[in-house]
């Protein structure tokens, strides 16, 4: 199996307004992202998600709170057969404190590398952030792909190895870039 890196919010599901995913009925997926999921798994691809998630060191939804709303979203996608290899999430708070856990630190990526004997240099990681963006570099990964989904900014960045229009964009360029002999 290969792999690909992936930030959920912002990338996957919608922004919300606010930018806050803190109830089941803000949940709302990209109109492709579950054609962009399926063609990942159709090439082989497993999906690991690397997620932020602030809103629980600052104190505005709880550890519970978010895997009761990341099972809906596995709930929404399952139908289509899409499913994901791991999700690793990191609950601090944004600012000077946060460690190297929380992207763009590397440590999820690096610890998803260790758990599934991923070899990273091969690996794709993508976001709508900038912080999504050097937390593969800084991992060591292939390359880190800009999707420009993000709700309420423009998102450029210059160390990008792509920015993609939207997620299935990013899928066709992550198959066509990605040697298909087996690992
Ligand atoms: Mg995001």
């Amino acid at each position: 199996m290969k792999y690909v890196l992936l930030d959920r919010d912002g990338t996957i599901i919608q922004d919300p307004l606010d930018e806050r995913v803190d109830r089941i009925e803000k949940i709302e997926l990209f109109p492709d992202s579950i054609e962009a999921l399926k063609y990942l798994a159709d090439n082989d691809f497993g999906v690991v998600l690397i997620t932020n998630q602030a809103g629980i060191g600052e104190g505005r939804i709880t550890e519970e709170e978010f895997w009761a709303i990341h099972s809906e979203v596995l709930n929404q996608l399952s139908p289509s057969g899409v499913n994901f290899v791991k999700t690793y999430m990191n609950g601090e708070a944004s600012g000077p404190n946060a460690t190297e856990w929380r992207k763009p630190g590397p440590k999820m990526l690096l610890q998803a590398a260790e758990d599934l004997s991923i070899n990273l240099k091969d690996v794709f990681m993508v976001g709508d952030n900038q912080s999504d963006i050097d937390a593969g570099i800084n991992a060591g990964c292939k390359g880190s792909i800009l999707v420009e989904t993000a709700r309420n900014k423009k998102v450029t960045s210059p160390n990008a190895i792509y920015t993609a229009p939207n997620l299935l964009d990013a899928a066709h360029y992550i198959i066509s870039n990605s040697w298909c002999g087996s690992y």
